[in-house]
């Protein structure tokens, strides 16, 4: 027989996995989470700033200020609200909103990050105004853009 061939005997059968075996695994984890070292083992392993995978770098201050807005507009209808709402509501930054207001990274690579501290500038929005909204926009830009360049 040629040299790293093996005459295969029958493979191991993988243990078999019943609910009682996923209970148990499951308490496992369970386990593990709830002990405070764990966490903190976890949390000291993972790579600082740029080198962890959830770094967002401009966009930390932008998700932090949207999940405020968010939560002290919960609850309002939408600013557009009629027969076409549909999907969740969110907080939308408002078109109008002061220049000087404006925060965040103003570079083309990330636009739609800009937000403000300020509640009044946002407004509440369901999914198909919001996209409108944004479209708009857009729209908005691109003209503006046509005629300065016209
Ligand atoms: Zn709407």
């Amino acid at each position: 027989m040629p040299k790293g061939v093996y005459d295969r005997t029958m493979a191991k059968p993988r243990p078999r996995r019943t609910s009682e075996s996923r209970e148990k695994m499951r308490a496992i984890t369970r386990a593990k989470w709830t002990d405070p070292g764990y966490r903190d083992r976890v949390h000291a392993a993972l790579p600082r700033g740029e080198r962890n995978p959830s770094w967002r770098g401009d966009a930390v201050g932008y998700a932090a200020v949207h999940t405020r807005h968010q939560r002290s507009l919960q609850g309002q209808p939408c600013a557009s609200a009629d027969e076409t709402c549909s999907g969740p509501f969110a907080c939308a930054l408002r078109r109008d909103t002061p220049a000087e207001h404006l925060l965040g990274s103003t570079a083309e690579a990330s636009r739609g990050l800009l937000f403000s501290l300020h509640a009044e500038d946002y407004q509440v929005l369901c999914t198909h105004h919001h996209r409108q909204y944004d479209w708009d926009q857009e729209k908005n830009a691109a003209l503006h853009r046509g005629k300065t360049h016209a």
